[in-house]
């Protein structure tokens, strides 16, 4: 059940004390001198659910990829990656183009995954016309899955032309399996409702361990008020028991400019410590990262097959929430939704607040904010009262919001 002030109190005090009592944290100190563990590639692939498909436990995002950027494809297949996850709406469609380019003639080897954004109202045409488009860039004939993207809505499941189109491209040979997306708020809503209609073979979701209820058990005996998503891990169970595979995203909650190295300790690093508590999770089947450098793709892969989370990843972890907790969106969280009388979609703008501050890729944010339907330009003359207290893990709305919007806008 909610508790909202004991959230808070509970929060407040992480932030000063180091998260919680009874945590005992790695003190900062000068960066580790061992080099991060590399993993040498892949070491499981897993089934994924009723596809079949055995995919590499950790594979590529490429919501960031951009043309010239063929190697970076390349170098995660001879890692052993062999599942690429895209969007037709990544990188304004180069995305799709750089992974087509970089694995044509390897097309037997990989599993392809790409998206759109079907409306509720988007005709069965449109939605072919898009997949269309994206076998052309991705110079295949079929996708290996298909998914209706960042579904924060159930309405839009519940439009008859998706069903439509999906099987006229797959008695075309066009597509092989469907499922949905999500990262924003009424996720697992959508999880339930698209599981319980038998409309998808796979999800691709926001999760990681910031978000789930166990990882703060540890720190909080019965208290659970603290986490977020507590609808989720019973909506992936249930996914799971209809075979459904599962793949992870936004595992990192974040990172890249919060610069974990200094409690970095014999070369285990935080992006596998996360990774590793995400890969335990027996409704998860696997998880993808965007991968932006070669060196990054072998420090990821050092976290494939790890399936137990040690003294020395927990840490990492709860040194990462410590330090987070007070400025990271949860992703999938609504909980301010309404708050604002502008209608400013808060999570939106923070989500992109975090791609430029937190990843560090400010034309990715630009180009994701311009998207957002109600951006923040109403926080640079509101007094920040009505959204003040909205946020159930104690950011502050109206501080970061307006900034953004001069930021990316
Ligand atoms: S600062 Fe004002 S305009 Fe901006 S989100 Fe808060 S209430 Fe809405
Ligand atoms: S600002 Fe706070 S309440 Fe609003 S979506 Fe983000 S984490 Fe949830």
């Amino acid at each position: 059940m909610k508790n909202p002030m004991k959230r808070r109190t509970f929060l407040r005090l992480g932030a000063m004390t180091g998260l919680a009592s009874g945590l005992t944290l790695q003190t900062a100190g000068a960066a580790s001198d061992a080099a991060p563990a590399t993993g040498q590639g892949v070491k499981r692939y897993v089934t994924l659910g009723r596809t079949g498909m055995k995919i590499s436990d950790i594979s590529f995002g490429s919501s960031r990829l951009r043309n010239g950027e063929e190697r970076l494809v390349r170098h995660a297949l001879d890692m052993g990656v062999n599942y690429f996850d895209t969007a037709e709406s990544y990188t304004d469609g180069m995305s799709e183009s750089v992974i087509g380019n970089a694995l044509k003639g390897d097309r037997s080897r990989v599993f392809l995954a790409t998206k759109m954004s079907a409306g509720s109202d988007t005709s069965a045409d449109a939605m072919m016309a898009t997949l269309e488009n994206s076998l052309r860039k991705l110079q295949t004939d079929y996708v290996d899955i298909f998914f209706n993207h960042a579904v924060n809505d159930i309405g839009r499941l519940k439009n008859p032309e998706w069903h439509e189109f999906v099987n006229r491209a797959k008695a075309q040979g066009k597509l092989r399996f469907t499922g949905i997306s999500g990262h924003a708020g009424h996720l697992a809503e959508c999880v339930e409702y698209a599981v319980e209609h038998d409309m998808v073979d796979a999800l691709l979701v926001a999760t990681n361990f910031g978000e789930d209820p166990s990882f703060y058990e540890r720190f909080t005996g019965s208290f659970d008020f603290v986490a977020n998503q507590q609808a989720l891990p019973g909506a992936l169970e249930k996914a799971h028991a209809k075979n459904v595979g599962i793949v992870a995203m936004k595992v990192l909650r974040g990172a890249k400019l919060n610069d974990m190295r200094p409690y970095e300790q014999g070369g285990a690093t935080y992006a596998q410590a996360a990774f590793k508590w995400i890969l335990r999770n027996p409704n998860v089947d696997a998880a993808i990262i965007s991968m932006t450098s070669t060196d990054q793709i072998n420090e990821y892969l050092g976290g494939s097959g790890g399936l137990a989370v040690n003294d020395t990843d927990m840490a990492l972890l709860a040194q990462y929430a410590a330090m987070t907790n007070m400025s990271y969106c949860r992703h999938a969280c609504s909980d301010c939704e309404g708050s604002c009388p502008y209608g400013v979609s808060i999570a939106d703008v923070l989500r992109t607040r975090m791609y430029a501050t937190d990843y560090g890729d400010f034309a990715f944010a630009r180009s994701e904010y311009a998207q957002i339907d109600h951006n923040a330009s109403p926080c640079l003359s509101c007094d920040g009262k009505p959204c003040q207290d909205a946020c159930t893990h104690s950011i502050p709305i109206a501080q970061l919001c307006g900034p953004t919007h001069q930021l990316l806008s």
